[in-house]
């Protein structure tokens, strides 16, 4: 396989260490990382990411689905990896097969995994208060049920925070009220002589605004990647994060347009005088926005150019008419640095009406996964 060929994604392995360290750092004393590497490492490449940062010490991983934790322990992963998500029963023997922990979902869905024939580790979810998955926390009746069945083995009880990423004082009061009802239930379990499990609820939000926090774990994700959710968050924690991807392609051909003349499809972009567009080979099927057309811009020689016309499934246009020597084969940074200028991932969650977790678990297979060096 050419390296740096059409299209493709550079880590940055320093940049995630030292992520790992700083969020180390804010951690409480006891607290381990449980990085949240689904969705292909938000982007990055799931095995790539997860085997560096088991080789810099990290053990547990958890993960969306069963295929994207059996894709990591069979590429030697061997810690936990808990699945955070819904998994099939007709997929239950393979939560055995590979050694995976599954979420107890609900108490029909604990009943269910108990019933399957086969002895499956699992934690059990806690609704505090967001109402996705978990059993509610008031319900402590279900929850030491589902502690005592027989083939499932409880190792861990979580919760999920829904509004630590805001400043208001709703969402803090909301999120230290979810906080309450999972220690209340942690409480509980104990009273009732359970006490062997680990505990976790916060993910990078909860870690980053709720640094005193102390649980057994913290589930994260955006944050060990180097960049935040949203352009304007501001965090409470004293974490400097640094980007560990870079999104490049390479300009495919140049060519020259006259006054009048459009381009694309739907024709939508004119030009109003003479100018120099370059082909660059990457598009929406590998994750740009479309909706990044005629709005988002790339770097190419260390010059920012606008994307101009509509943004197709392989290919995209730039205007390059300020960049007197770009050339065929040049490379186009969409996220990352080139010279003295530099593309956040949050520029283009911004001007795509997103945030950088969708823009980042959206780019899609082609690309190539390498490590900067
Ligand atoms: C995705 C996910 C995380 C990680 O969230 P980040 O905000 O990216 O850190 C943590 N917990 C659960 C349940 C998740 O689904």
């Amino acid at each position: 396989m050419y390296k740096k060929g059409r299209a493709w994604i550079e880590l940055n392995m320093k940049n995630l260490a030292h992520n790992v360290e700083q969020l180390q750092l804010v951690l409480s004393d006891g607290c381990e990382i449980m990085p949240a590497i689904k969705a292909n490492a938000y982007g990055h490449g799931a095995v790539l990411i997860g085997t560096t940062l088991q080789e810099m010490g990290i053990r547990d991983f958890c993960v969306a689905t069963v295929n994207e934790a059996v894709e990591l322990r069979e590429a030697g992963i061997k810690g936990q990896i808990l699945i955070l998500g819904y998994t099939s029963p007709y997929q239950f023997e393979e939560l055995h097969r590979y050694r995976l922990t599954q979420t107890i979902v609900d108490l029909d869905y604990a009943k269910m995994l108990n019933d399957c024939g086969y002895q499956i580790n699992a934690h059990v979810g806690i609704d505090t208060g967001m109402h996705r998955l978990g059993i509610n926390s008031e319900d402590m009746e279900s929850i030491l049920y589902v502690c005592r069945l027989s083939n499932i083995k409880i190792t861990g009880v979580f919760s999920h925070l829904c509004v630590s990423d805001g400043s208001s004082e709703e969402d803090k009061e909301y999120t230290l009220k979810q906080v309450k009802k999972f220690n209340s239930v942690i409480n509980n379990l104990h009273l009732s002589g359970i006490k062997e499990f680990k505990t976790h609820i916060q993910g990078s939000y909860g870690v980053l605004n709720y640094p005193e926090l102390q649980f057994d774990y913290a589930r994260i994700g955006i944050a060990l990647y180097g960049v935040l959710s949203n352009s304007l968050d501001t965090i409470e924690a004293e974490a400097s994060l640094k980007p560990v991807l870079s999104l490049k392609s390479r300009v495919e051909c140049i060519k020259v347009l006259y006054e009048g003349d459009a381009l694309g499809y739907g024709l939508s972009y004119t030009a109003h005088n003479e100018i120099k567009v370059a082909v660059v080979s990457i598009g929406y099927a590998d994750g740009v926005p479309r909706e990044l057309s005629g709005i988002g811009h790339v770097l190419l020689r260390g010059i920012k150019v606008p994307i101009i016309g509509r943004i197709c499934m392989d290919q995209l246009f730039i205007d390059v008419t300020t960049v007197h020597d770009a050339k065929a084969g040049d490379e186009v940074v969409l996220i990352g640095k080139s010279g003295q200028l530099e593309i956040a991932a949050s520029e283009l969650a911004d001007d795509s009406h997103t945030i950088t977790n969708e823009i980042l678990s959206r780019l899609g297979n082609r690309l190539e996964r390498i490590e900067a060096n």
